[in-house]
């Protein structure tokens, strides 16, 4: 198993990953708040710990890789007082609240499908594990760092941060005007301003509820998160991700109330991806620069000049480093579309070389095996980097630069052109092997849908013709096997009243 190396947020510097139990790794994400439509921001963690989970599982370990949904509410929104914001949106939507629950979750799993991620060993709920979270609340409150005030649960930062390193994830010091939270509601009853709850008590008009020995109430959020890891990947496990906006108060609070709880800290490496910014501005509701991924994907929020394939927002994602920002406009994301389109083309290529009748190219003299011109040599190293860049903290940036200059290499092999002298049999199958591995299995990308295809959809055309020319004849064994073949491969023509045909790709 190769040396993996990784950032940790916590201690601030690159550190050897090695994992609690050998050839098992844990790693725990903070998932989706299903109150709503997954934007753009929420593509980030979800494709970098996509890649991760991919990297380690290519490394050899056996991963459990748990990612939590969010749909108890609770959730804060910018300037405004916290409430259940599933139970409100519902109102608005007039659904009931697991009915809006079920419907942004099954939206999600789609936009993670179109992404290609892997999904994850557990997808656990809040609302299905209010037990454990009960549980650990009273673990907390029996060991002194919790207080109950008008059924309400509340962690006690000042005394915790007394007697623990408190702030050290995200670099706060606690001082009088340190809030954890934005909740308005529950500020007077809080002892420090620096507190957050554990449990909150539900007003009569708030739907989603649950018996606790505090009286009828909600979690909560931060402590989903510290019950459902504990409870699948153990007290400590290896690695905690999610998006730098989650280190304050929300990964400080689970290490705070973890602590407490377990009696150390519960994450080895913890992990966090940068911020996506929109036009060098924060993305925010004030600034009306929220895109919702369909939106992304159809062109239809009013920043877009074009609709953007899921594979080309992932490829742009990769061309930079997760750490770094990344800043969205429409002509990134027109330069990444055309370089994923060259580099896909490219591997379309090196996949049709035969490794057994390559040596040929430029008409080469025969030479003695392991004996690579200069440009073999240059090959190989380009593709042997790979190895050690995705293993110095997932520097997938740099790998995409080696491909770039492999991509020219291909295409002058195809025309036997390649400068520099022949390319060795054993070069190439390195190239397809380099480009399988990191393309496919580690970046998770994929040829882009079908029905973004020019050529597809003149190939259709022709067969809908076809069809109707066959129709016309009455040959309708024809017209049939046209449209029974399509439906087999995922595409449905429709017989519009018109008499037009229109299709659709599944
Ligand atoms: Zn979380």
């Amino acid at each position: 198993m190769a040396d993996l190396f990784i950032y940790n947020s916590y201690t601030r510097q690159k550190e050897k990953f090695e994992s609690l139990v050998p050839g098992h790794a844990g790693l725990y994400v903070c998932g989706p708040t299903v109150s709503g439509e997954s934007h753009l921001g929420h593509a980030r963690p979800y494709i970098t710990f996509d890649i991760l989970n991919r990297l380690l599982i290519h490394l050899g370990y056996k991963v459990r890789y748990v990612r939590n949904i969010t749909d108890a509410g609770h959730f804060e929104e910018e300037g405004r007082a916290a409430q259940d914001k599933v139970a409100e949106k519902a109102k608005l939507e007039k659904l009931e609240p697991m009915e809006l629950v079920h419907k942004y979750t099954s939206l999600f799993h789609k936009f993670m499908e179109q992404f290609n991620c892997l999904e994850p060993a557990i997808e656990p709920t809040a609302t299905g594990h209010v037990i454990e979270q009960i549980s650990m609340i009273e673990d907390i409150m029996a060991k002194g760092y919790a207080y109950e005030v008008n059924g309400s649960v509340y962690f006690d930062v000042k005394k915790y941060a007394a007697h623990y390193p408190y702030g050290k994830l995200s670099g706060r010091v606690l001082d009088d005007n340190l809030e954890t939270t934005r909740e308005l509601d529950g500020q007077d009853e809080k002892r420090n301003k620096a507190d957050f709850a554990l449990w909150k008590n539900a007003p009569p008009e708030h739907i989603m509820r649950w018996k606790s020995p505090w009286g009828e109430g909600f979690p909560g959020w931060h402590i989903e998160c510290s019950a459902m890891s504990s409870k699948y990947l153990g007290e400590t496990f290896d690695i905690h991700g999610g998006g730098m906006d989650l280190q304050f108060p929300h990964h400080e609070s689970e290490i705070a109330q973890s602590t407490i709880a377990h009696g150390h800290q519960p994450v080895r490496y913890w992990m966090h991806n940068n911020m996506i910014t929109i036009n060098g501005k924060k993305m925010g509701k004030s600034y009306n620069n929220v895109i919702k991924l369909s939106e992304l994907f159809s062109g239809s929020h009013p920043l877009l000049e074009q609709a953007y394939h899921p594979m080309t927002v992932r490829f742009y994602i990769l061309q930079t480093h997760y750490r770094s920002t990344l800043d969205f406009s429409n002509e990134a994301l027109q330069a990444a579309e055309k370089a994923y389109k060259r580099i896909w083309e490219a591997y379309e290529t090196l996949q049709q070389f035969s490794v057994k009748t390559i040596p040929a190219a430029n008409n080469a003299i025969p030479r003695a095996e392991n004996c690579g011109t200069e440009l073999d040599s240059k090959i190989q190293q380009l593709c042997h980097e790979c190895a050690d860049f995705i293993c110095d903290d997932m520097a997938t940036a740099k790998i995409l630069a080696n491909f770039f200059e492999l991509v020219p290499v291909i295409n002058s092999i195809r025309s036997g052109q390649a400068q520099g002298g022949a390319v060795q049999a054993e070069t190439i199958a390195l190239m397809q092997h380099t480009f399988k591995t990191y393309l496919e299995d580690i970046f998770g990308l994929r040829p882009m849908a079908a029905h973004n295809n020019n050529k597809l959809d003149g190939v259709l055309e022709l067969l809908i013709s076809i069809r109707a020319d066959a129709k016309k004849k009455k040959d309708f064994a024809t017209s049939d096997l046209i449209r029974n073949q399509l439906a087999a491969t995922g595409i449905q023509l429709k017989d519009e009243k018109d008499g037009s045909v229109s299709y659709t790709i599944d």
